[in-house]
């Protein structure tokens, strides 16, 4: 076979040669050790988690002098959505995700693009072509139709599915078979020739994994489609080649093809990049763990965190603490540290489906918010609130110093409160401190009758002096509380309950409810005082009289 001639007949127009790009893209001039990364997202819209997690990979460039670019991987023109570019940079933005180099929403900065495949046409098809020119691809024209058949009899014969050995009806054919279907006006594919066997195995050092073992790639697997757009598996050996990769971070799903792609690298004679594939995450359905699924699981999807309002900080935490075993012990220990001072290493990232668990999130960020200022706790809020509750922000922004000081109580000390996670939580706590979205969503506690309601806030409101210290307002509740028949040591009346109408927990619940609307909320005191004199009187007295 004249393969010469068979490169000509195929990319006429490709006249660069491999040796351009080299020299196009030559090697980083990076300090010693210097990561270089990415992530490499389709335009689907869909911005998720994995998303998030691979981009952990701007940690390990920057912490060694590299870079961190972003790759638009468009080459499935049909799944495309508008808009998706700019949503995974905004995502990522809203993360504290900076690309040195990539797609920007209007085009690209850096010298190794085009950034986005659908651009990198002719690249991709100078390689191709040397390969054709080696002897190592060749077009193949079989129909949809014939490649179902061949995958029928493989089944029936127990064969190992693929186009390989006598089911490669294209490898060997004459170059007269081939002009005669290209002037048929024939769909073609080009595929790689495979000199694998399915007996050998192939050895990979995984960043995460360490040495992996996994049988070789016998398949002549497509690199180019009909169309002459390149497949995954070709596009990322040649972009992450040129584009001088160090390390391809990604998840584990690629970790079965993962042959192919050594092999073409190989082949090429490049050098392969480290790959690092990590830990699936995985969510308990029932019993049962599964992977997350974009169909099934909203929480998949970036925009889910945004929405309810995780802070970015306490998001980056739980996915740290699920993703790397030494994080947790490294944040007990330095808990008000950035996480990005943490020395990220591939070895202790998980190497196995995460669980994905919201719980355990939700504690993280309450921890983390009660552990923040009140200034810091207002800000967030405000800034979640501009998008999603603007009625909030403009209630916020009217009445800041209230907001702040509502925000305030319970902060501070050894034990703040953990009273929200997420700003929408944080939404929904503070409201009944604003007389303007004040409700009351507990009733009466059980214990304390129609008649005593009225006798308790008669009398608390005639004692109420704001002047008072906590200790003074506190004594004076226990004095009310004596005085009409509950005990004031709630141990004192479990154990002899016929003695009394009930405890001071009743009592101060009830004046919990008609001061907030609930019976669990931060302490009375301060509420009052964040309230005001005349609001805390009107409360009192719209339930006393309700
Ligand atoms: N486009 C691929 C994906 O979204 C990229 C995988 C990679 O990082 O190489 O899964």
């Amino acid at each position: 076979m004249d393969y010469q001639a068979l490169a000509e007949l195929l990319f006429p127009d490709i006249r660069e040669n491999v040796g351009d790009y080299e020299t196009k893209y030559p090697p980083r001039d990076l300090p010693e050790g210097a990561v270089v990364t990415r992530i490499a997202p389709s335009p689907t819209g869909f911005v998720h988690l994995g998303n998030l997690y691979n981009a952990i990979g701007e940690r390990l460039a920057h912490q060694t002098g590299g870079v961190f670019f972003l790759r638009i991987e468009d080459t499935d023109q049909k799944r495309e959505v508008e808009g998706a570019v700019e949503a995974v940079i905004d995502a990522m933005n809203f993360y504290g995700v900076h690309f040195d180099e990539g797609a920007t929403v209007d085009g690209e900065t850096g010298n190794y693009g085009p950034y986005r495949q659908r651009q990198r046409k002719t690249l991709y098809q100078t390689v191709a072509k040397s390969l054709v020119q080696r002897g190592l691809a060749y077009p193949c024209f079989c129909t949809e139709e014939e490649l179902a058949g061949m995958h029928t009899a493989q089944e029936a014969a127990k064969d190992n599915y693929g186009y390989y050995g006598k089911y490669a009806v294209w490898r060997d054919r004459p170059l007269s078979d081939i002009e005669a279907a290209l002037s048929a006006g024939k769909e073609w594919v080009l595929r790689f020739r495979s000199a694998g066997d399915p007996a050998n195995t192939v050895t990979v050092k995984d960043g995460i994994r360490g040495e992996l073992k996994l049988q070789e790639n016998f398949t002549d697997v497509v690199l180019l489609k009909s169309d002459g757009i390149p497949t995954y598996h070709f596009a990322h050996v040649c972009d992450d080649h040129f584009m001088r990769t160090t390390h391809v971070i990604r998840d584990e799903s690629w970790l079965a093809t993962l042959p192919i792609h050594v092999q073409l690298f190989d082949i090429l004679g490049w050098e392969r990049p480290v790959y690092c594939h990590t830990a699936t995450l995985m969510k308990m359905d029932g019993e049962s763990k599964r992977k997350l699924s974009k169909r099934k699981d909203p929480e998949l999807g970036l925009r889910f965190y945004r929405e309810i309002g995780y802070p970015q900080e306490a998001t980056w935490l739980y996915l740290l603490t699920v993703l790397n075993s030494n994080f947790e012990e490294w944040h007990l220990a330095n808990p008000d540290a950035d996480s990005r001072e943490f020395t990220f290493s591939l070895e202790k990232m998980s190497t196995s489906g995460a669980l994905f668990d919201l719980e355990k999130l939700d504690n993280i960020a309450r921890e983390y918010l009660s552990r923040r200022t009140a200034d810091f706790v207002y800000e967030g809020l405000l800034d979640w609130a501009g998008q999603f509750d603007t009625a909030l922000a403009g209630r916020m922004q009217a009445k800041a110093d209230f907001y702040k000081a509502a925000i305030n109580v319970g902060r501070g000390g050894d034990k703040p409160r953990k009273d929200y996670g997420s700003w929408s939580a944080a939404a929904k706590f503070l409201a009944f401190y604003d007389p303007e979205t004040f409700t009351r969503t507990d009733a009466c506690p059980e214990l304390i009758s129609a008649e005593d309601k009225t006798a308790i806030l008669t009398q608390y409101l005639a004692s109420l002096n704001f002047a008072d210290t906590q200790e003074e307002w506190f004594a004076k509740v226990k004095e009310m509380t004596d005085a009409l028949g509950y005990a004031v040591q709630p141990k004192k009346y479990k154990k002899n309950p016929e003695l009394y109408k009930g405890s001071i927990v009743d009592v101060t619940n009830l004046l919990r409810v008609a001061v907030t609307g609930r019976q669990n909320a931060p302490d009375l005191w301060e509420i009052s005082h964040v309230l005001g004199e005349a609001e805390t009187r009107r409360r009192l007295t719209e339930y006393r009289d309700a």
